[in-house]
């Protein structure tokens, strides 16, 4: 992904298997949401295919993607300030449910499973830091993603926040979705994740186990050293 003459994303290339939870790590500007906006269709890539469980997405619209099943979260929430929990995840739901009583009652679902029950009727402006973040996840998951891609959703939790959020990707994961997770948390990548890519300046320049990738010297000098 070029922006003029600059490469953002530059000869990355990932196979991911269904099933994979998998880690994208390194430095601001590296290029990690530039990825995501190409894989999720928020972007066309200026060079290179992407191809999602037989079928080519390299031009495909974000809505195209969203219906195969690729769901991502922004780095910054794209929250409907006004409307409330339970709306903002029927927003989701609208995509695999057409009726707004089956919306309703898929979003309900989610709005459980997400830990926001008890505030589903309160106006998205009134959540804080961590009711924002399952928000954000819980709005996807209602589109019902095979993949989905975490970007930095995990972000700004205490201690304890992040152990739940932890938890819930881990319950999203054994439902059967495929996720690619951009953290700088180390804990979450080394905790969740299966597989890690370390991105630097728009290049892949390490992947492998969670625990042998943070040990590579150009890893660590790239990444840690910032
Ligand atoms: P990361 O998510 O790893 O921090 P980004 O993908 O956001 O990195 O950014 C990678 C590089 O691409 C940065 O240098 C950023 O300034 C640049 N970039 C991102 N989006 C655009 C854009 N729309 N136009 C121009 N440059 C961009
Ligand atoms: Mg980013």
């Amino acid at each position: 992904m070029a922006f003029g003459s600059f490469r953002a994303v530059s000869g990355a290339s990932l196979a991911l298997d269904e099933g994979e939870i998998i880690g994208l790590i390194g430095p601001n500007g590296a290029g990690k949401s530039t990825f995501f906006n190409c894989l999720a269709g928020d972007m066309v890539p200026t060079g290179g295919r992407i191809v999602f469980a037989g079928a080519d997405m390299t031009r495909a619209s974000p809505e195209a993607h969203a219906r195969a099943g690729i769901g991502r979260t922004f780095q910054v929430p794209t929250t409907f300030e006004d409307m409330t929990i339970l709306e903002n995840v029927m927003v989701g739901a609208f995509l695999r449910h057409p009726r707004r009583a089956d919306a309703h009652e898929h979003a309900r679902r989610i709005v459980e499973m997400t830990g926001l029950k008890d505030q589903a009727g309160q106006r998205a402006r009134t959540l804080g830091t961590p009711g924002r973040k399952r928000l954000e996840i819980a709005r996807v998951l209602a589109t019902g993603p095979r993949l989905m891609l975490l970007d930095e959703a995990l972000a700004g939790l205490t201690p304890a926040e992040l152990q739940q959020a932890i938890a819930l990707v881990r319950q999203i994961h054994a439902t059967g979705v495929t996720l690619v997770i951009v953290e700088h948390i180390m804990e979450v990548i080394m905790t969740l994740t299966q597989r890690v890519l370390v991105f630097n300046q728009g290049h892949v320049i390490a992947s492998g186990k969670p625990d042998a990738v943070v040990k590579e010297t150009a890893v660590i000098e790239a990444y840690l050293g910032h």
